[in-house]
C-alpha cells in the first residue's frame, strides 16, 4: 500500500533484493558509483576520449574490425535498427525463431513491410541447421536471415556459428543478429563468423543499467545500407557513424549508462573475453546442476541450455506465477516467470554479468524450499 511505502523511494525499498531475473542485472558498488556521477558535456573533449575507448573496446568484445555503435535506446531499438539500415520494403527475410524474442524480431521486420518467412521451431528447441540449409536452398532470394543468438525466454541458446556459416554457404543473405541477452557472456565473433549486425543491450551481461544499445555493422551491412529503402531517422546508423568521426553521439546520450558502460567494458577487456565467456559457463553449469540437485528438471535439453538463463520446468500440480512470487515474499530472490506461451510452464533464473556464487545458490535454495512448503500445502 503506498502508505506504507511513502517515506522511501522504490529503489531503496527493493535493496537487498537478490535480483536474478534475465536482465536488468544487479550492479556492483563501484558501477553503481559510476551511475551516480555528474553529467557532461556530450558534444565536449571528454565524451569524445570517453567514446573512442569504448568503441574500441566493444569491438574487442564483438572480435570485430568492423564498425561498432552506442543508440540510446533498449535493445529493441538495436533490433529495429538492424533492419530497416539494411532491407527495404518487400525483401524477403528468413526468420529463425524459437520463442518469444524470436517472434519479436520477425514482428519488427513485418512492422516495416518485409516479406517475412518464419521458421517455427518448438519452445525449448534451438534452430535446426539441416532444415536451415534445406530451407535455404528451397526459397530463392532471402535477403536476411534474422535470428536469435539466445531465446531468454526459453533458457536456449542457439548455435549461432553454425547457423551463420550455413546462411553465407548456402546463399547471399544477411545474418543480423538479435544477441541482447548472449553478447558480453557467450562468444559472437562476428568477423570470422561472417555476421553482418549484432544487437544487443547495456542491461544485461554488459553490467550497467538500461539505456544504451549497441550494434555491430559489418562492410557487406555498409553494402546493403547503400539500397535499404526502409524508413529510418533516429535509428539511421549513417548518422552514428559520421558523428563519431567527430567523438559524438548524433543525439542526446543515457549518460549515466554510458558512465556504467566504461567501467564494465574496461573490466571485460582487462580480464579478457574468453574468461568471461569461460566464467558464464562454469556459473550457467553450477545452476543447472543446483536445479537438477533439487530434483528439477531443466526445461531445455543440457547440451542447448543458455549460459545466461536457466530454465527450470515447474513440477506437475505447482503453479508458476504463486512459486515466483513466494520466492520472491519469503526469500527476497526475484526470478523470472515464463513468457507468452511458458507462462506458468517455467521459472527463469538470470546468471549473467555480476554474479557471485551465492546469488545463484540462494535463489536455487529458495526455490527449493518454496517448492516443498506448497507440496506440503504451507
Ligand atoms: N531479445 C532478447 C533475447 C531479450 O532477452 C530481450 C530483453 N529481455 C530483448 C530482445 C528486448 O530487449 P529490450 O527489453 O532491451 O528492448
Amino acid at each position: 500500500m503506498a502508505s506504507q511505502t511513502s517515506n522511501k523511494t522504490t529503489a531503496a525499498r527493493l535493496a537487498g533484493e537478490n535480483l536474478r531475473i534475465p536482465g536488468p542485472v544487479p550492479l556492483p558498488d563501484d558501477i553503481l558509483e559510476a551511475v551516480g556521477t555528474q553529467m557532461m558535456n556530450h558534444r565536449g573533449p571528454e565524451y569524445a576520449d570517453m567514446l573512442a575507448r569504448m568503441t574500441a573496446n566493444l569491438k574487442t568484445v564483438f572480435m570485430t574490425a568492423g564498425d561498432a555503435y552506442f543508440i540510446t535506446s533498449s535493445g529493441t531499438g538495436a533490433m529495429e535498427a538492424a533492419i530497416v539500415n539494411t532491407l527495404s520494403p518487400g525483401d524477403k527475410v528468413l526468420s529463425l525463431t524459437i520463442g518469444f524474442f524470436g517472434d519479436r524480431f520477425g514482428d519488427i521486420a513485418k512492422a516495416y513491410g518485409a516479406n517475412v518467412v518464419a521458421m517455427q521451431f518448438p519452445a525449448g528447441q534451438p534452430v535446426d541447421v539441416f532444415a536451415l540449409k534445406a530451407k535455404l536452398k528451397a526459397e530463392k532470394d532471402v535477403r536476411a536471415v534474422i535470428v536469435t543468438h539466445n531465446e531468454s525466454s526459453t533458457g536456449v541458446a542457439n548455435p549461432l556459428k553454425d547457423i551463420a556459416h550455413a546462411v553465407k554457404e548456402n546463399s547471399g543473405a544477411l545474418v543480423l543478429v538479435d544477441a541482447v541477452s548472449s553478447a558480453a557472456a557467450m562468444p559472437i565473433a562476428v568477423d570470422a563468423w561472417g555476421i553482418d549486425v549484432v544487437a544487443t543491450a547495456s542491461q544485461k551481461a554488459w553490467i550497467a543499467p538500461p539505456g544504451i544499445a549497441m550494434i555491430t555493422f559489418s562492410a557487406g551491412a555498409w553494402k546493403a545500407y547503400q539500397t535499404a529503402r526502409m524508413p529510418k531517422y533516429y535509428y539511421d546508423v549513417a548518422q552514428y557513424r559520421d558523428f563519431l568521426k567527430i567523438g559524438q553521439p548524433p543525439f542526446t546520450p543515457c549518460l549515466p549508462a554510458m558512465y556504467a558502460l566504461e567501467v564494465s567494458l574496461q573490466r571485460i577487456v582487462d580480464e579478457g573475453i574468453e574468461s568471461v565467456f569461460e566464467r558464464h559457463h562454469r556459473t550457467a553449469d553450477r545452476c543447472r546442476n543446483g536445479a537438477e540437485k533439487l530434483g528439477l528438471k531443466l526445461f531445455p535439453e543440457r547440451r542447448f541450455a543458455s549460459d545466461t538463463v536457466t530454465a527450470i520446468r515447474v513440477p506437475d500440480g505447482i503453479d508458476g506465477k504463486a512459486l515466483v512470487a513466494r520466492v520472491r515474499k519469503n526469500y527476497g530472490a526475484v526470478i523470472g516467470g515464463g513468457q507468452g506461451q511458458m507462462t506458468g510452464k517455467i521459472v527463469r533464473v538470470g546468471h549473467m554479468g555480476w554474479v557471485e556464487t551465492n546469488h545463484v545458490d540462494s535463489a536455487l535454495e529458495a526455490i527449493g524450499k518454496s517448492i516443498a512448503a506448497m507440496r506440503a500445502g504451507r
